[in-house]
This record gives structure tokens, sequence and C-alpha cells, in this order.
């Protein structure tokens, strides 16, 4: 029997390649929905192609071919087996939560649902008996080398480096936008590309890391791996060291997350070799160079409502970058800022965590404003 599956954000990076892997794994899965914002066009391509039942765009007037269902409704379906929740920001929350309440198991690559409300989701889906399956390459591979989290001594996640690694604060300072955009290994969305570039992209998956496995934040590690070849590894009570290796393709980990407990041999294009790769580096981030990284682990450790603050004041400084109205450092600053002034509220519920989210977004985009005029 084939596998009933929805994609929410089927237009995106993710959702597309998630596209690519079922149709090289037709005989394996059943598109139930397929979700997109703006981009009506390429889902109405989608549509044609792969015959969902159910669509969704914010201009749903324009959607050809399937009945027109909300997030919410695709959501609480239970034809569907799983569901990938591939959408950017936080609309990805409430829907997760929708399938959680239904019984109907998660591929996650969206990273806010986490960050912003872990505490709330991952006690969700235990009490339902869904499962989470990570799409994000690092905890998709720490997913794939856990067996007993009880005696692991660590987690120890990758970290490319990005685009400025190798160079100055002076010369990151200065950057453009497309030099931030220029990803020396991954082809992601805007937003995930400028977070890696400051590397609080890495920060917000430490703090996903932390919720998909229940471990404490002294025990998550970042090591900075350029070549992205090594995922992610584990650390075990005894010494021994666990890692998953692949070539950087997200294919694989969206192929594993919503194929999973199966594995398939589906898009692998290429096998892997150890003398093509020839040389594996490491070394430690650069804290000084690399703040969003501290920030992550101090708003962490914080909990409550502070990784809510931490996300909302990225977001909104990294659309500001984008629209070239501020600097890339500025984004640091600004969260930094916003940390420093947040009032922490512990526990916070659904509503409490949107209310949070709002207001955060409403005092950064104020403090941008006022530093331009
Ligand atoms: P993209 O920006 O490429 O895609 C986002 C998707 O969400 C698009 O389909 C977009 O639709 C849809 N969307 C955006 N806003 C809305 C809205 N208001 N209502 C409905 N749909 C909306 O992002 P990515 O694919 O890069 O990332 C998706 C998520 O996965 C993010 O949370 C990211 O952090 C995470 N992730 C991504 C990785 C990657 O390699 N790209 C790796 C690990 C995690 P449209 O384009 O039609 O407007
Ligand atoms: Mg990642």
């Amino acid at each position: 029997m084939r596998r009933k599956i929805s994609i929410l954000g089927s237009t995106g990076s993710i959702g597309r390649q998630a596209l690519e892997v079922i149709e090289k794994l037709q005989d394996k899965f059943e598109i139930i929905a397929l979700t997109a914002g703006e981009n009506t066009k390429l889902l109405n391509e989608q549509i044609q192609k792969f015959k969902p039942k159910y669509a969704f765009a914010t201009k749903t007037h324009q959607i050809e071919g399937a009945k027109v269902a909300s997030l919410e409704e695709i959501c609480s379906n239970r034809e569907n087996d799983i569901i990938l929740v591939a959408v950017s920001g936080k609309i990805g929350l409430k829907p997760t939560i929708t399938a959680i309440n239904n019984g109907i198991d998660i591929a996650l690559a969206n990273k806010e649902t986490l960050v912003m409300a872990g505490d709330i989701v991952m006690p969700l889906a235990k009490k339902n008996g869904v499962n989470i399956i990570p799409v994000d390459s690092e905890h998709c591979a720490i997913h794939q080398c856990i067996k007993n989290i009880s005696q692991v001594d660590s987690l120890i996640i990758t970290a490319s480096g990005g685009p400025f690694l190798k160079k100055s604060v002076t010369d990151m300072k200065n950057a453009t936008v497309e030099e931030a955009l220029a990803h020396p290994r991954w082809n992601m969305g805007k937003k995930i590309t400028v977070d890696s570039a400051t590397l609080m992209n890495k920060g917000l998956e430490v703090i996903e890391a932390h919720h998909l496995f229940n471990i404490d934040y002294d025990k998550i590690k970042v090591i900075v791996h350029p070549q992205s070849i090594v995922h992610s590894a584990i650390e075990y009570v005894d010494g021994s060291v666990i890692a998953q290796l692949g070539l950087p393709s997200m294919h694989i980990p969206i192929q594993y997350a919503i194929s999973y407990p199966y594995r398939y041999e589906g898009i692998k294009s290429k096998s892997f070799s150890f003398s093509e790769i020839a040389r594996l580096d490491f070394e430690e981030p650069d804290w000084n160079k690399f703040k969003a990284l501290s920030l992550a682990y101090e708003a962490g450790k914080a909990g409550g409502s502070a990784t809510v603050c931490l996300n909302a004041a990225n977001e909104e400084s990294v659309f500001s970058f984008l629209q070239g109205k501020i600097k890339l450092f500025d984004i640091i600053d600004n969260v930094e800022y916003m940390m420093s002034k947040h009032n922490n509220k512990q526990n916070p519920d659904i509503e409490e965590i949107f209310d949070i989210d709002s207001e955060i977004r409403a005092l950064t985009k104020e403090k941008i404003s006022k530093v331009l005029v």
C-alpha cells in the first residue's frame, strides 16, 4: 500500500526536492495535498503532475485542478499517514499541532515549530504516539545514529561555517545580500541561507536538537566541518562516536524522513566514495565572529519565551537585511538587544507564544525604522 502524504510548502526548496524524491518513488507514495504561499503558478504545475485531492495557496481563487483546503483542514484529514511540514516561518506551528492531535506522523523541516514551541509539541507528540522525524540534515543524522538516548554523552552537530568562515569580521560586517546568499554547500531558501551565514541557523538547530532528543544544552556541541559530509554525530558514554555521512544533498534526509522506517534507493544518484572525498576537516566555531550561536544557547538555556524572542527578532531582522535596510551584523545586534529587554515568560501556551512573537516582531521593526530615520 502506498503511504499517503501531504506536503505543506511544496513550492519551496524542501517541498520541490520532496516532490523530486516522490517522483522517483511513485509506487511508495500517494499525495493527498500540496500547499503553496504566493507561487500558485508552480503549485498548479505540481497539481497537474501529482494529482493531489486538495491544495492551498494564499490566493485560493488561482488554484486549478484540486479542491481548496486550508492548512488546518489538510492537517486534520486522517487519510494522511504523514505530513511533511516544509513551510517557512511560524505558520508551520498550528498545522503541526493539528496533525499531532489527529495522530498523523510528521516529517519536520520547519524549524520554528520546535524553536517556538518545542516544550508543547514534543510532549504532545509523545502523548498521541506520533513520530516526529526530522528533515534537517543534522537532526536526521542524529536520528539515524541514536539507539538509546540514556547512553548518549553528547550530540555533535556539524556546521559548514557558511560563506564567511574564512572571512574577517570586517568583510562580514560589510557583506552584501548577494555575498550572504552565496552558500558554499547548500542551496536553500533565502531566510535559512542568511541564517547559515551568521550561524544563527546552527543556533536554531541546537534548540531543535534539545527538543527532538530531550537532551541538555550542555551536552550539545557544535563543530565546524566545511565539507558538509559528516552531517552530525553522537558520542556515547563509553567514548564510541557514531556519525552519519553522505554527500551534501537534502534529497537524502527528506527521503529518509518521509520513508522512515524504510529505506529505498529512490533518488540516489551516485555512490559514496571516501577516496573521492579524500579529506574531512573540523574546527571549533569562532564564537566572537558568530555571536548568534552563543545567543541561541543563552535563549535555549533560559527556556520559556526566550527562544520565541530570539527567533522573532532574528527573522524580522533577516527580512530587513534582505531588503537592504540593515547590515548583516545588525541582525545579531538586534537579537541581542531584544533578548536583553525581554521579560521571559516560562511555560507560555500557544496563544501567548503567538502574542509574544508578534510583540517582538513589532519592537524589532520599530528599532530598525528608528535607526533608518
Ligand atoms: P522556502 O522559502 O524555499 O519555502 C517556503 C515554503 O513555504 C514555500 O512553499 C512557500 O510558498 C511557503 N510559504 C511561505 N509563507 C507561506 C504562507 N504564509 N502560507 C502558506 N505557505 C507559505 O524555504 P525552505 O524550503 O528553504 O525551508 C522551509 C523550512 O524548512 C524552513 O523552516 C527552514 O528553516 C527549514 N529547513 C530548510 C532546509 C533547506 O535545505 N532548505 C534545511 C533544513 C531546514 P511560496 O514559495 O509559494 O510563497
Ligand atoms: Mg541543517
